[in-house]
């Protein structure tokens, strides 16, 4: 949708932000503003304002203390990869884009953390703690081009999870810029820390909605000596999901397990050519890291498990060059359905793990009942699936149909005990599922926070839930 504003509120605001920013880098013009309209959501935009590329913890404070002050809502971006619609502008909003806000602040080895503004991307943040020997873990399939800022912001997940956790579990510490614009530190290098309300669990995740990271601290971990990459092949979907049962059953926390469906692997290996079997129903990529008597002990568990729930082949990667390239196929899975179809509608729900071979098969027959195209890829081992709607947001009647099996899978998702997103957030995206997922009382809890720290609804306003 565009929304047109007079030319005079547009050289009002320009002039206004002209006293904070130098002018080149405060954009209006339609040609510049455009690629800020959208995230990686689609069928979901809308131009804002304006936009302002801020570079350091003065500017953003200055820039928010002005929003507020004129009740401008503003919107923060980081490099707009976002599956849920959160860094999509509201109506008459000025989009603050932090990804040139940009360094690298300190590598602390004794105490093994990493100072970071927001606009460092996930992939520098890995390849600086491997130089150094250490192991920062998350990594969403989006690493190379995501910020720091925004996986922080939606405490984004990645394919190292089942064993590591998710992006929550690596902060320590963050500098935020409150809706008011005054600048607050949260958290310290200390391992224990139980002064006061846990503020980072609260600004953590919280979508742009009640703060703006401007630095942020992260703890490492040293890098494991060894790791094994397994491929595991099923004509059978079910067997697939029995063998991360049985797998987390023995028990074993690889940290990987992965699954693509046939249609998945069909459109990765259009793209990516790895050698994924075509002619199987579903895949498991699992990989086991730490020392290397463990690892080997646990590979040689996980592949004899695989064959005992049904898996017709189980290839165990030969070299370093072998496990990468099976990795970034499974990290290319989006990218690879996205180009089959003119509009990818990306579902991010997570069932408990027992309930894992049933979600599956019920999305499976919601894709013949409804005559739609859904590839399924996920960390299975997180209970976290990735239906993905092959679509085209232009064909009306097609679009209703995936509407009301979107609809469907969040129903079936709530009433297994899962959650409406493991990983994405709700943003727009989400919003009106919210309640069903979580219940009233806790959308109502969130809605009080939101008012105490925002009472002008500045921040990324209409996201998660209207207030
Ligand atoms: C191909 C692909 C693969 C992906 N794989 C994964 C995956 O495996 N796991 C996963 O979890 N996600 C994944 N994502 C989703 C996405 O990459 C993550 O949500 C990521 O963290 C978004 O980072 P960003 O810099 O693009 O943030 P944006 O999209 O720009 O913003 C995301 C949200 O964070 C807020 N925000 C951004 N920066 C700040 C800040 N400094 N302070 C406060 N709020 C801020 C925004 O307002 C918005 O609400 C994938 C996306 C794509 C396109």
């Amino acid at each position: 949708m565009v929304i047109a504003f007079p030319m005079s509120d547009l050289t009002k605001i320009f002039g206004q932000l002209a006293v904070i920013l130098p002018t080149e880098r405060i954009l209006t013009a339609p040609e510049d503003i455009i690629p800020y309209s959208f995230d990686g959501t689609a069928a979901i935009s809308q131009r804002p304002l304006a936009v302002v590329l801020a570079i350091n913890t003065d500017e953003v404070s200055r820039i928010v203390r002005w929003a507020n002050e004129t009740k401008t809502p503003l919107v923060t971006r980081g490099t707009g990869t976002g599956l849920s619609g959160g860094s999509v502008p509201t109506v008459g909003s000025v989009v603050l884009c932090l990804a040139r806000f940009d360094k690298i602040l300190e590598l602390d080895r004794r105490n093994l953390t990493m100072m970071v503004e927001p606009g460092v991307t996930t992939q520098t943040i890995y390849d600086l703690a491997d130089s150094a020997g250490l192991l920062y873990p998350p990594d969403p399939g989006s690493m190379k081009i995501s910020t720091i800022g925004g996986n922080v912001a939606n405490n984004s997940g990645g394919l190292r999870g089942l064993k590591y956790g998710v992006t929550k579990n690596y902060v320590m510490g963050f500098e935020i810029v409150l809706p008011n614009g005054d600048v607050m530190w949260v958290g310290n290098k200390c391992v224990k820390d139980v002064a006061g309300y846990s503020l980072r669990e609260v600004f953590i995740g919280s979508e742009g909605t009640l703060g703006i990271f401007t630095k942020i601290l992260l703890c490492l971990l040293p890098k494991p000596a060894a790791k094994k990459t397994l491929l595991a092949v099923y004509s059978r979907m079910e067997d697939a999901a029995e063998t991360v049962s049985a797998i987390i059953a023995h028990p074993i926390i690889p940290c990987t397990l992965e699954f693509l469906d046939k249609t998945t692997i069909a459109c990765i290996e259009d793209f990516a050519k790895v050698g994924l079997p075509r002619e199987a129903e579903a895949v498991l990529l699992m990989e086991s890291d730490g020392h290397p008597a463990v690892v080997a002990e646990e590979a040689e568990i996980m592949a004899r498990l695989a064959k005992q729930q049904g898996a017709i082949d189980v290839r165990v990667a030969q070299t370093t060059e072998e496990s990468l390239r099976l990795a970034t196929a499974r990290r290319s899975a989006f990218s690879a359905l996205a180009r089959v179809a003119p509009t990818t509608i990306l579902e991010d729900v997570t069932v408990p793990r027992s309930e894992l071979a049933g979600m599956v098969a019920f999305i499976q027959a919601l894709a013949k009942r409804h005559n739609l195209r859904i590839g399924v890829f996920g960390h299975m081992g997180d209970g976290n699936l990735h239906p993905t709607f092959l679509t085209n947001e232009k064909n009306t009647e097609e679009m209703h149909r995936v509407e009301i099996a979107f609809q469907e899978i969040v129903t079936e998702t709530v009433r297994r005990g899962g959650t409406i997103t493991g990983e994405h957030g709700v943003g727009l995206a989400k919003k009106k599922f919210l309640p069903e997922s979580v219940g009233g009382l806790n959308v109502e809890v969130m809605r009080n926070l939101k008012r105490l720290f925002d009472p002008n609804l500045i921040l990324n306003p209409g996201k998660m839930f209207d207030c």
